[in-house]
């Protein structure tokens, strides 16, 4: 074309950016709300160039691990823009998990440091005391918070003094350079560790806003936890249309709602079961919701009913699809304009199937695993659900082989077997290795549930294989009641025959609380022991 590349003028895509452009274009906007503590972008900014430069004077530089084990809390959103200020890789903890696993992560990670709150004091003390590599400790000491110990050597307060506001940062040279470290829930065998670049969590930024509309000055309460696969994103996406974090310590019902009507929220996200429990909360606690507020909810399948529910409340639902190897969202189920003329049930329908690659992913397909050929776009073919493009982790740490195999043919592999409806969207049927294969035919376990959320009396429902001598496998419903429900078994299974196809039908109902992952995901594989067991006893 005549015109030279200059290539000079490029820099690499980085989310820390965002952060830069609020501070100087909104100075005096509120970017976080803690309980009575309002900062605004000026403040916030500030804070991180002061966290970075103490964090650099302590030798943490490019490619050093700062591992975190905190609530949603502002300095846990400082992290996402200190850390790879720095060059340094963020590794978000998931809070709940217990002493080994945290000093599995710790050590597998090579945290240089650690920062952690007296909330969790018990676990990560005990954590601290087997890692082989001991990192610098830093406590956040949050008045908000009562109880725990200060386990380390300063507080986060006392680190900030240390730090200089005029600190200068740079961006990565190399955009694929690592930003983050988050690890897979790992329900066999030690976690994996997942890494992220810096190209990766802009685009997946960028594609939240635009699959989910976020509006400039967007209200975001923090609901999802910011260590699931960095709060699916959100700390930088919420930043980049400045908007305002409001963050909780404890995700609550009656908060939730409070959080809603007090500060105006606009948009928040929550897996499926975090949503069946505002919709179970009492009918006090839910306040009439005045003006527009929109949920993005995924991590688990979510049942129609409760996207209705979710409308009848009047929260707009937006449905989407990920893995923590996929930043989290990368498929979404995008509203299309003739939806809204359809009976709600119809409607529910349709917002329950994943849906389409979100902006920033470059390739979705159903494909027969052993030859990645698309399967039919007839709503009926099973295959597995690959993608291809820029908002795919780097790989897993220190784990050749399983990067490998996630990544091969070109394609990435998620393990969830979906079908593919002729309008282009997807609707996953079930993990690989949940699906029930029944005298030869799939029984989608997730269709089952959907069914099961649908009777009056049930607040959940989870469905796994039975092994059986004549079908091989059969489903079994594993149910947990309203506090006012009362229903059978027998009743149960009718309901089921009455509005499905009979092979489908769970063939036994056991009435227990579910396990679940501390990500929300109900433990199938912990449900499948529970019945072996129920039959050994
Ligand atoms: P882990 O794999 O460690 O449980 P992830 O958060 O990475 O944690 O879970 C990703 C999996 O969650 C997907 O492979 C899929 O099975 C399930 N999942 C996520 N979002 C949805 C959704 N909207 N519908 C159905 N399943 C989902």
């Amino acid at each position: 074309m005549g015109l030279e590349q200059n290539s000079a003028n490029f820099s690499a895509l980085s989310p820390i950016g965002f952060i830069e452009r609020a501070a100087s274009v909104y100075p005096d906007r509120a970017a976080v709300v803690y309980g009575d503590l309002t900062r605004s972008w000026a403040e916030t900014y500030q804070r991180c160039l002061r966290l970075a430069s103490a964090l650099s004077q302590r030798g943490v530089g490019v490619g050093d691990t700062v591992a975190a084990v905190l609530p949603n809390i502002p300095e846990m959103l400082e992290l996402h823009f200190a850390v790879p200020m720095l060059g340094a890789v963020l590794n978000a903890q998931n809070t709940r998990l217990d002493a080994e696993t945290v000093s599995f992560m710790l050590d597998h990670g090579e945290a240089r440091v650690l920062i952690t709150d007296r909330e969790f004091s018990t676990t990560v003390g005990s954590a601290l005391k087997r890692v082989q590599q001991k990192p610098l400790v830093i406590d956040v000491d949050d008045p908000q918070f009562e109880g725990g110990d200060l386990l380390g050597e300063l507080t986060y307060e006392q680190l900030l003094t240390e730090g200089d506001s005029e600190f200068i940062w740079q961006l990565p040279d190399n955009e694929w350079q690592a930003i983050a470290l988050n690890y897979t829930s790992g329900t066999t065998g030690n976690p994996k560790g997942v890494v992220y670049h810096h190209r990766g969590a802009y685009l997946n930024a960028m594609s939240n806003i635009l699959g989910q509309n976020l509006p400039p000055h967007a209200v975001y309460l923090w609901t999802l936890p910011m260590f699931h696969c960095n709060g699916w994103c959100y700390p930088w996406a919420v930043t980049a249309v400045a908007g305002t974090h409001v963050c909780l310590r404890h995700l609550l019902p009656e908060k939730v709602f409070q959080s809603i009507d007090r500060y105006g929220v606009t948009h928040f996200c929550g897996a499926p079961v975090v949503l069946n429990m505002l919709l179970n909360a009492p009918d006090e606690v839910k306040p009439q919701i005045n003006h527009p507020v929109t949920v993005t909810t995924g991590g688990a399948a979510p049942p129609a009913s409760i996207i209705e529910g979710m409308e009848q409340l009047g929260i707009q639902v937006v449905h989407a699809y990920g893995l923590t190897e996929t930043y989290g969202p990368s498929v979404f189920c995008s509203f299309q304009d003739e939806w809204s003329l359809l009976p709600l049930p119809e409607k529910a329908a349709k917002m329950a199937r994943q849906g389409v690659r979100a902006p920033a992913m470059e390739r979705l397909m159903v494909a027969d695993p052993t030859t990645l050929k698309p399967v039919a776009m007839d709503g009926l073919a099973m295959g597995e659900v690959f993608m291809r493009g820029n908002t795919l982790m780097k790989g897993y740490l220190k784990n050749p082989s399983a990067s490998a195999d996630a990544f091969e043919g070109g394609w990435f592999h998620t393990g969830d077997l979906a079908v593919w409806h002729p309008d282009g969207y997807i609707e996953v049927k079930d993990r690989s290795k949940d699906v029930i294969i029944s005298g030869g035919e799939n029984i989608s376990t997730i269709e089952v549930e959907d069914m099961l959320f649908r009777h009056p009396a049930i607040m959940e429902a989870a469905v796994v294989a039975q092994a059986d001598d004549h079908w091989g496998e059969v489903p079994c419903a594993i149910v947990t009641l309203k506090p006012e429900g009362e229903v059978s078994a027998a009743d149960i299974i009718s309901f089921c025959r009455d509005n499905m196809a009979h092979f489908k039908c769970p063939k036994r109902v056991v009435f227990a609380d579910l396990p679940k992952t501390s990500t929300g995901k109900v433990q199938k594989y912990a449900l499948r022991n529970m019945l072996q067991q129920l039959d050994l006893d």
